[in-house]
This record gives C-alpha cells, sequence and structure tokens, in this order.
C-alpha cells in the first residue's frame, strides 16, 4: 500500500518536479536498494523506478528521479559498488525520470538519451542546462563498460517520442520506462509524442524479445514478469473497445467520461490517471 502511494505521489509530481512543496516532501522519502542479480539492482525513492548495473569500470544508472533526492541515491549507489557512477540513462524526458540529471552531470555523470528527449528537455527553459544529454542516438545504442556493455533501444511513439527500453547484459533483466506501469491506467502523453496504438505495439515488441523469467523493472510499480505486462496491454485494448464502442455510438467525449468504463476496471483508476483521464485518451 505504501509503495501504491509514494508511486502514485510520484506521478503527480512529474509537472510540479520543480516546485518548493517538492522539494520539502523529498526529505521523508527512502532510497531502497534491490539486488536483481550479481550486477543488476532496481532503487526505489520517489519518481520513476532507478535501475543500477555495476559495469566492469563503473556504474550505469537509469533515471534519476528529482534533484532533491541526488545525496541520497548517490549514496545508496556507493553502498552497492565503489566505483563511480559513469553514465546516466534517461529512459524518456518526464521530469520524474530527469529531475536529477544535473547533480549527476555535476559529478561528471555522463547523461545519454534518445535524441527527442534531448530535443524537449532543452526546449524546457526551466531544466538546468547541465543536466542535457550529452550523448544521444536514434534507433539504439550500446553503453560500454569494460567487456559488457548496456543495450538501449528507442521504441516510438507509445508513452511518449522519445521511449527507451534498457537491456542489462549476463542477466535476464529490462528496465521498461514508462511503457510499463503496473496494474494502474498508464500516462500516455499526446502532447508529447505519445500514443495509444503505438504503446500497445512497443510493450508487444518488447515482450517478444523477452520470456517468462525475466524481470521488469518497471517506470513505476514493483517488479514485475511479462504477465503483468500483458495484463495491462489486456486492459489498454478492452478499455479502448469500451470507449471506440461508446464514440462508435455517437457519445462525445464528455459523454463517454460521464457513462464511464465498466466496473471491471474500477481498480485501475489512480489519483494521476483516474478513470475520466483514461477515457479522455482513449478518446482522442
Ligand atoms: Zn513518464
Amino acid at each position: 500500500m505504501r509503495g501504491l502511494k509514494l508511486g502514485v505521489l510520484s506521478a503527480v509530481m512529474l509537472f510540479a518536479s520543480t516546485t518548493a512543496q517538492a522539494q520539502s516532501n523529498m526529505d521523508d522519502v527512502e532510497i531502497k536498494a534491490t539486488q536483481l542479480s550479481e550486477r543488476v539492482y532496481m532503487l526505489t525513492g520517489m519518481g520513476g523506478n532507478i535501475g543500477v548495473y555495476v559495469g566492469d569500470d563503473g556504474v550505469v544508472m537509469i533515471d534519476a528521479q528529482y534533484k532533491g533526492l541526488a545525496d541520497k541515491i548517490t549514496a545508496a549507489i556507493a553502498k552497492i559498488s565503489e566505483q563511480p557512477i559513469r553514465t546516466l540513462v534517461n529512459t524518456h524526458f518526464h521530469g520524474d525520470h530527469t529531475d536529477g540529471n544535473a547533480a549527476f552531470a555535476k559529478q561528471g555523470v555522463k547523461i545519454v538519451a534518445h535524441e527527442n528527449v534531448k530535443t524537449r528537455l532543452a526546449a524546457n527553459e526551466k531544466f538546468e542546462r547541465e543536466g542535457l544529454p550529452t550523448i544521444t542516438f536514434d534507433k539504439s545504442l550500446e553503453v560500454k563498460t569494460g567487456s559488457t556493455a548496456v543495450r538501449l533501444k528507442h521504441y516510438p511513439h507509445g508513452h511518449t517520442d522519445g521511449d527507451v527500453v534498457v537491456w542489462f547484459p549476463s542477466s535476464n533483466i529490462i528496465h521498461a520506462g514508462d511503457l510499463f506501469f503496473v496494474d494502474r491506467f498508464p500516462f500516455i502523453d499526446l502532447n508529447a509524442g505519445g500514443n495509444v496504438q503505438g504503446f500497445i505495439d512497443n510493450v508487444r515488441a518488447v515482450i517478444a524479445d523477452i520470456d517468462g523469467d525475466t524481470q521488469i523493472i518497471p517506470g513505476h510499480g514493483s517488479l514485475s514478469k511479462r504477465s503483468d505486462w500483458l495484463r495491462l496491454v489486456h486492459m489498454i485494448e478492452a478499455t479502448r473497445e469500451e470507449v471506440m464502442t461508446m464514440k462508435e455510438q455517437g457519445m462525445t467525449e464528455d459523454e463517454a467520461v460521464a457513462k464511464g468504463l465498466s466496473e471491471q476496471w474500477a481498480d485501475w483508476s489512480w489519483s494521476f490517471i483516474t478513470e475520466e483521464r483514461w477515457i479522455r485518451t482513449l478518446y482522442k
């Protein structure tokens, strides 16, 4: 329950990441590390889940949560490995994954992201310049560390237009970014290149490349498996069907919201993506 509340809070803060209020909330946040394999860890705090890979010559971290948590995250990683953090990968541009970028860049960490992430962050004048990605790519990239490499692959137009899924080497573990919200309506950022069909297609494409034992670090929620991700896809397809039916019957967006989805989806609603917001996303 507590995990769920923190997750809810984190996404509500997507758009409030730079406010003083958000900053003061950071004091109570604990960064918790869970070891998933010899070299891979998942860190939770507030905001998108962080992945950590202990490479041969440094640490690669996936996503950075909020600036106000950077010291705590650095301390948590220092407990995992004595090696310096060399690289920070952003799974996409949203503030609950990138607000901490500048704090890590100032420690000499290289920031890697899809080129659309850099474009969107650069267009946000409130985003600290030091935190802009310095290494960008289009389709895929290998972040080498000694003899191993963390693999990044871009999936177009899903949650945003800059989504990256991360494959950790020598382990059956991936970081899915915000293509995976566990058991709650996902945020699909239609204003930033997100697309419902694209989201489904991308998740199915990744699922085809993993197996039932793959450990999946989701953008939001607890460590999951392929079957948990498929549940999300099925929910999206079924709720979209309901909304499309209403649309075909001539209902307006507001009328569809007023009618609502069938009762079986009630549990997927949460404070950031309520049933109303989810219906509006599907309708559009
Ligand atoms: Zn996001």
